[in-house]
């Protein structure tokens, strides 16, 4: 990029207002020299638009996974001011409530090393996956809406899960404000069908082990349920499938009409969007919240379903295997929450909420060591736990990375390498990978990504996260 990029720290660069004419705020990108080095240019281009956008708030943001997007960056974080603020799908992302689960067991490496092969085609058998799958669980119209504005606390109620599950889910799995009746017709087709389904692309499911020396906060992976004696946990990356693309589509077009009735004028027409108060605005926001609902419920009902497959394999029931759920968080959402400035609508897109001990909306077992954040990797490579702080809630509106982000085109990723033969290259070094498209699989190499412990690094030396345990893969299903 051609713009000026100040060094503000060794992990923050800032744009300049200076830099676009109206841009309202400072754009800020999370980054070592190096991460920021390997950044698209798009992504600088897209976080200064963000930064012109009504009511915005401090600083635009980009996390160090950040890369180029639909309108927004992904890794983006956007606050606006409640009153006079705007909302905007493209801020959220098409995969509303994308986001990652993780699972712990008390089984360890050889305990599942010997059955490994059974464990991942039992699990490739129970959670449906690949683009039009459909799950298991019958829905009519009435209990889908239900769906909608109970999220996990739904699948609960049905048996899909434990009560105390909710209590490790962010939102309790069930945020206010969701609205059926905000939601079309094509968007409750398109969903009904896909509870319990894990979708295409780079969604997941990967039964991974925290080995011995991988802890980096013991207190912090203690309190989680983390021993890291080569203990076995579960990962899930999914979504509100194509219920939530349905609701983004559908309002992308209302916000395109919408945003010349309120004079509102955008860098790309990607970064549609309405104020937040205006009716359009909050139609979505309902939406948008149904649509939120129905993935915590989906990543719910997929747990079911591990936890089932882990029984039959390991003859053990899920209770006595220690299946807890360590923490669900989102990282494709807008809340509205409290900071300095007063309530923020605060956009996250390919990031995820990070809160700090003690915030006040953490229950009880976050409150001494903070939220638990979950940021997947790649497939050959491994991923991350980590800990929100109490700097993130002051410097990045709670928020931190989610992932490693891509630097190379899926295209291009195809290019280099055959499915089949990854599987295989994969299998030799001890991971066993079930996927539905052989292409798809190509798409996800460990190459196409960037380095995650460089990222994560730059979130825990900036301080807006702090680093519990890594995570290294030995079974994948994909898409
Ligand atoms: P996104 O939410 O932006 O679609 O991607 C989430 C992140 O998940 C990506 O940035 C990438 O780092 C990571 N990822 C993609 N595929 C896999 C996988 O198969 N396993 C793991 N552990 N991480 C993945
Ligand atoms: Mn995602
Ligand atoms: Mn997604």
């Amino acid at each position: 990029t051609d713009m000026l990029i100040n060094r503000i720290t060794d992990e923050i660069w800032e744009i300049p207002v200076s830099e676009k004419s109206g841009m309202l705020v400072p754009a800020r990108i999370y980054a070592t020299e190096t991460v920021l080095r390997s950044m698209d240019s798009g992504v600088f281009d897209q976080v200064t638009n963000v930064a012109c956008l009504p009511g915005i708030q401090r600083y635009a943001l980009c996390m160090p996974d950040g890369h180029w997007g639909y309108g927004f960056p992904i890794g983006g974080v956007a606050a606006f001011d409640v009153r006079n603020g705007v909302i905007s799908p493209g801020g959220v992302g098409y995969d509303i409530n994308c986001g990652m689960r993780l699972i712990r067991t008390d089984l360890t490496l050889d305990d599942v090393q010997p059955r490994l092969e059974r464990l991942m085609t039992e699990l490739f058998r129970r959670v449906p996956a690949g683009v039009g799958a459909g799950g298991f669980v019958r829905l009519n119209r009435p209990s889908f809406e239900e769906v909608m504005t109970k999220g996990a606390r739904w699948c609960v109620e049905e048996g899909y899960g434990w009560h105390r599950d909710l209590a490790k889910i962010e939102e309790q799995g069930c945020i206010g404000g969701a609205d059926p009746s905000k939601v079309t017709d094509r968007a409750l087709a398109r969903g009904i069908n896909q509870l319990g389904t894990l979708g295409s692309g780079n969604h997941y499911l990967e039964v991974q082990v925290v080995s011995n020396g991988r802890v980096f906060d013991p207190d912090a992976a203690a309190a989680l349920g983390i021993t890291g004696h080569d203990q076995i946990v579960v990962m899930v990356h999914c979504g509100s499938r194509g219920f939530g693309h349905q609701v983004a589509s559908d309002y992308l077009n209302v916000f395109e009409k919408a945003m010349r009735r309120y004079g509102v004028s955008v860098k790309d027409q990607q970064l549609a969007c309405a104020p937040f108060r205006s009716e359009e605005g909050q139609d979505y926001f309902a939406a948008m919240n149904c649509a939120a609902n129905t993935a915590f419920a989906n990543r719910q009902v997929i747990t079911h379903q591990i936890r089932e497959a882990f029984a039959a394999v390991f003859g053990q029931s899920a209770e006595e295997l220690g299946m807890e759920l360590i923490y669900d968080v989102a990282h494709n959402i807008a809340k509205v929450e409290r900071y300095a400035e007063g309530d923020l609508l605060v956009h996250r897109k390919g990031s995820t909420r990070a809160f700090g001990p003690g915030h006040p909306d953490l229950p009880e077992p976050f409150r001494k060591i903070g939220q638990p954040v979950i940021c997947g990797g790649s497939m050959e490579t491994g991923s991350y736990l980590l800990v929100g702080t109490d700097r993130a809630v002051r410097d990045t509106f709670g928020s931190t990375m989610h992932g490693s982000g891509r630097t190379m085109s899926r295209a291009q990723a195809k290019k280099s390498v055959r499915g089949e033969q990854l599987q295989q290259q994969m299998k030799q070094r001890g991971i066993v990978v079930k996927a539905v498209s052989m292409s798809g699989l190509a798409e996800e190499a460990g190459f196409a990504y960037k380095n995650i412990s460089e990222v994560v690094e730059t979130v825990d030396r900036a301080g807006i996260t702090k680093k519990v345990a890594e995570l290294r893969p030995i079974g994948n299903i994909k898409g």
